[in-house]
């Protein structure tokens, strides 16, 4: 495959990405949680998939583990970490990431 075609089809991705992490944020609001992890969930596939990276707002928005969308006081508790100086996200299933 050529380069030309890989950057059409990785840019096509990211937009896929980022349209179906906005319709997750909006079934969140919604209050349709189950919706919302499917959406996180078709991310996580097309990632591996493509092998396609995030940009950092993108993947720091969302659990990996549970597929939970990370809202700050909501369904993540945000804390800093004075050990290694940084902030510590801690989802409602219980994974930890630092940012
Ligand atoms: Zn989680």
């Amino acid at each position: 495959m050529d380069i030309r075609r890989k950057k059409i089809i990785k840019s096509s991705v990211l937009q896929s990405m980022e349209r179906l992490l906005a319709e997750a944020r909006k079934a969140h609001e919604a209050g349709n949680e189950e919706r919302a992890r499917r959406y996180v969930r078709m991310v996580l596939d097309l990632l591996k998939k493509h092998k396609a990276k995030l940009p950092k707002e993108l993947r720091n928005s969302f659990c990996r583990k549970c597929g939970r969308l990370w809202i700050p006081g909501d369904t993540v508790t945000v804390t800093y970490d004075k050990k290694t100086a940084c902030l510590r996200v801690r989802c409602a299933c219980g994974n930890t990431k630092r940012i």
